[in-house]
């Protein structure tokens, strides 16, 4: 079969061509790199690839970042000089030995854990899930009372959780909702977008049509929060399906 390879450039991104036998165009990202194949039919021109791979460029960039994401997720150690995010902004953590209680802080741009010597990672590990959890019992009663009347409807009670697989979820019968832990991390937006979703549960349970209408009309540019919420790192992985 005859076949023609080449290699373009669209934008910043590397692109692999195989031209062949075939009826119809498709493009693929690969793990681990988020290398670009497209195989196109044979005659097509290198013109025709370039406008097909500019139509798609969002697509291709959007698995380039998840494979970014996921291929450079190390698990931390709790040592000084690893990021940790809070609210979207990365920050060095500094880890001080210090004789008095554990504390953790934002201080000049750095994430300070002041820890008893000998501390082991689970405790650093303990602190600042301590910390973060704070920070999303502080921000979590404006963000409600912000949502609820413009969704139109009043939680009885919230909480936040260590959850694996969820954003967020609700008790519909208590009108309880739960927050995950690692929001704390995430642009606040992610908050934002995840109290309008656990809100609209309570008048519908479903992810029906009737659900993403009371969705969009609370807030409009959900699916763009939605998105970024997904791309971005610390991500715990599925998104809520209840
Ligand atoms: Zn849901």
């Amino acid at each position: 079969m005859p076949t023609r390879r080449l290699s373009i450039t669209v934008e910043d991104v590397e692109v692999e061509v195989i031209l062949k036998a075939i009826k119809h165009a498709h493009i693929r990202v690969s793990p681990p790199h988020g290398t670009v194949h497209v195989s196109a039919p044979l005659g097509t021109t290198v013109g025709e690839v370039r406008s097909i791979l500019l139509s798609r460029l969002g697509w291709i960039r959007t698995h380039q970042a998840r494979f970014a994401a996921s291929t450079t997720f190390v698990a931390p150690m709790m040592k000084t000089g690893e990021l940790h995010y809070c609210w979207g902004q990365p920050y060095p953590l500094l880890v001080r030995e210090v004789a008095n209680r554990a504390r953790a802080e934002l201080r000049d741009g750095q994430l300070v854990l002041a820890v008893p010597a000998g501390s082991s990672k689970d405790e650093r590990e303990r602190l600042l899930d301590r910390w973060y959890r704070r920070q999303l019992q502080l921000a979590i009663p404006s963000v409600l009372a912000h949502w609820e009347p413009v969704v139109g409807v009043q939680s009885s009670q919230w909480g936040v959780r260590k959850m694996r697989t969820l954003w967020g979820s609700c008790n519909i019968k208590a009108a309880r909702v739960w927050f995950n832990l690692d929001l704390a991390k995430k642009h606040p937006e992610s908050l934002d977008y995840v109290v309008v979703h656990e809100l609209t549960h309570l008048l519908e349970p479903s992810h029906g049509s009737r659900f993403a209408e009371l969705v969009a009309r609370a807030m409009p540019d959900w699916e763009g929060r939605h998105e970024r919420m997904s791309q971005s790192i610390f991500d715990p992985g599925i998104w809520a399906r209840r």
